[in-house]
């Protein structure tokens, strides 16, 4: 990986947070880069990243930052990558889709179709043909479920010489413009619901992938380009009390924990140059990120958290692994 961006993004207070606690939080804002957290002994702890925001910002400010530069990378055949990561509640799905990805004032749209909307304006800029495919899925107890047809619920992850790494079977559907790919979008995100009523989910215990493949022809030479664009929406990163937790919820909370620490040592490994011990096989979800985290490409990570003491514990267990992850 070329390179990986760290962000941290603080949500406004909740209605519930702020009768709690009033207007206190868990942070001192230094500047755009750093603050001081106060962990549950009050002891002062200063992190620093390559950006926060804090509650004020704008979905455009994030998008700006972290994914301009993965949208224009990946006409030119760059893979990108762009993971929210935090507990549940942190405001992940918010930054990912808005509040609703088909109901929501231009201001609020999220970072998904954000990168479509600007997709299409490079690609019809350009000279020369493009096709955009997206495919959305969901992983659950490492199972692959495709979120654009749900009998598709065990779809296994293959390689080829070829396409590189891909997710077998899994529907995809061409895409001609911003409109389409809300419609598809919506229907996925739809669906994802539909499945978790089925089996009694929280949309909170699986990783929820978009998956943007562009192929982008030039006229001058007749290559075709090809680059990914994968958004990850990833489960709740809250620990689950040790005591009493049984059954599924116990396995729910040892898969996840298992592909989060996965997903951390991959993007360590990868940013610290330890290239031969990269272990993507540790999970479903670092399987289908290796081709988007590997080689030539870009990464940016959203480590949301909420701004309220009364969970600075979980707060802090985020905001450790986005240091982490960027440790060289
Ligand atoms: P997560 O996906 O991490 O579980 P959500 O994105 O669903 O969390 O956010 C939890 C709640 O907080 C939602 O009601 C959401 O609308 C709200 N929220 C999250 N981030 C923001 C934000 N930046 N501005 C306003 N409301 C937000
Ligand atoms: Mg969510």
């Amino acid at each position: 990986m070329s390179n990986v961006t760290v962000c941290v993004r603080f949500r406004p207070l909740s209605h519930k947070e702020r009768k709690a606690n009033g207007d206190n939080v868990c942070f001192r804002k230094l500047d755009s880069e750093s603050f001081v957290f106060k962990d549950e002994r009050e002891e002062d702890v200063i992190f620093s990243f390559d950006k926060v925001f804090y509650e004020d910002a704008q979905q455009s400010d994030v998008y700006d930052f972290l994914a301009v530069p993965i949208v224009s990378d990946a006409i030119n055949g760059i893979n990108g990558t762009i993971i929210t990561y935090g507990q549940t509640g942190a405001g992940k799905t918010y930054s990912m889709e808005g509040p609703s990805i088909l109901h929501c004032n231009e201001q609020k749209t999220g970072l998904v179709q954000r990168v479509v909307d600007e997709l299409f304006v490079c690609l019809r800029s350009s000279a020369g043909t493009w096709t955009v495919k997206l495919s959305m899925v969901e992983i659950y107890l490492e199972k692959v479920r495709d979120l654009l047809d749900l009998s598709k619920d065990n779809l296994q992850i293959k390689e080829s010489k070829t396409q590189g790494i891909y997710i077998s079977g899994a529907t995809e559907i061409s895409i001609a413009n911003s409109s389409d790919a809300l419609e598809n979008l919506s229907q996925g995100i739809a669906n994802r619901a539909v499945g978790e009523t089925q089996m009694n989910l929280a949309s909170s215990r699986s990783h929820c992938l978009y998956i943007f493949s562009v192929q982008h022809g030039s006229t001058s030479d007749e290559r075709v380009k090809a680059g990914k664009i994968i958004l990850v929406d990833l489960a709740g990163s809250e620990k689950v009390e040790k005591t009493g937790a049984e059954g599924r919820v116990l396995d729910e909370a040892k898969t996840i924990n298992k592909s989060l620490s996965a997903l951390g040592n991959v993007i360590n490994a990868l940013t610290t140059g330890k290239q031969n011990h990269v272990p993507f096989r540790d999970s479903k979800l670092t399987r289908i990120l290796q081709d988007a985290l590997g080689g030539n490409s870009r990464a940016a990570l959203l480590c949301c958290c909420s701004p309220s003491p009364s969970n600075a514990p979980e707060s802090l267990s985020t905001l450790r692994f986005g240091t982490r992850t960027k440790l060289i």
